[in-house]
Formats: structure tokens, sequence, C-alpha cells
């Protein structure tokens, strides 16, 4: 028999899970649930998460994260063939600053089309002398081990 999943019974993806919130299932396996998003950016806005309870991206072993983003290219696929996307947004949020509000880790997967008003303001910046190569050492040495 399969193992129970890793629970929190105060988060509201893994009470969906557990069927005890309803939601509008995509695609299910043992490790994975994808289910539309019940306040949707676009038409077809997909969450894919695991089943085990993982607070955010660091908590995501990295086993899960292949058996979960295994399902990526495929979901990908039938969102943009089912809303007639032409493009699609993969979207992660990690802590509150970054808009995540369900601290159960998923992906989002957003159906985009030319005009529609949604995405980021890209305002891209530039370094200073010297500065790319001090944050590539920070976040280098500061890599958790294996
Ligand atoms: P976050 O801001 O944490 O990255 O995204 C959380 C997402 O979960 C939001 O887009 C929100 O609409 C969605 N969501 C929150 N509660 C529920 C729910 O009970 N059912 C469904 N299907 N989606 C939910
Ligand atoms: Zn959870």
């Amino acid at each position: 028999m399969a193992a129970p999943h890793v629970s929190d019974p105060s988060c509201i993806f893994c009470r969906i899970v557990a069927g005890q919130i309803p939601s509008l299932k995509i695609f299910e396996d043992d490790r994975a649930l994808a289910f539309l998003d019940i306040g949707p950016l676009a038409d077809g806005h997909t969450l894919l998460i695991p089943k085990d309870h993982h607070a955010d991206l660091r908590d995501l072993p990295q086993h899960t994260l292949a058996a979960i983003s295994a399902h990526l290219p495929r979901l990908a696929t039938a969102v943009m063939s089912a809303t007639g996307a032409t493009g699609l947004n993969l979207l992660q949020n990690t802590g509150r600053s970054s808009g995540q509000a369900v601290f159960h880790v998923h992906f989002h997967l957003i159906p985009r089309r030319e005009g529609d008003g949604l995405g980021y303001p890209w305002k891209a910046g530039s370094y200073s002398a010297g500065a790319a190569e001090r944050w590539q050492r920070q976040i280098a040495e500061a890599l958790p081990a294996l």
C-alpha cells in the first residue's frame, strides 16, 4: 500500500489533496495533482502541486520536484491547446513578498496571449563593475549541500 501523504491539516492544498475541499482536477497520480486555480489570471489557469506538503520551493526534495515537474511539458501542451493560448507563463512564488499566499509549494501555468495585459513590468537593470562577480560568488557559496 502507498505511504500516506505528508499533510498539514491547516493547509488548503493538503485539504484539496485529501478531498476535503472540492477542486476541478486536471490530472493526478500518486505524487502530483493539477487542478484549476479558483482565481484565474486567465481562463484555464492551472496549478500543479506535490501531494506531500512542502511549504515552498526551498523545502521541496529533488525527487519530489522531479516527479511533479515531469508532467509540466504535457500539462503546458494541454492548457495551451485547450485554451487556444499562444503562450504560457510558468510561475512559482516563493515567500510572501513574491506573492505567495498558499504555503504549499505550487506551480502556476498561466495561459498567455498577445495584449492580454498580464505579466511583469520587466525593468532589466545592469551591474556596476565587479558587482556581478560578487553576486556570483556569494550565491555559489550559499548553495546548501546536496
Ligand atoms: P500563490 O499566490 O500562493 O502563488 O497562489 C495561490 C493560488 O491558489 C492563487 O492563484 C489562488 O487563486 C489559488 N487558490 C487559493 N485557494 C484555492 C482553493 O481553495 N482552490 C483553488 N482551486 N485554488 C485556490
Ligand atoms: Zn499542504
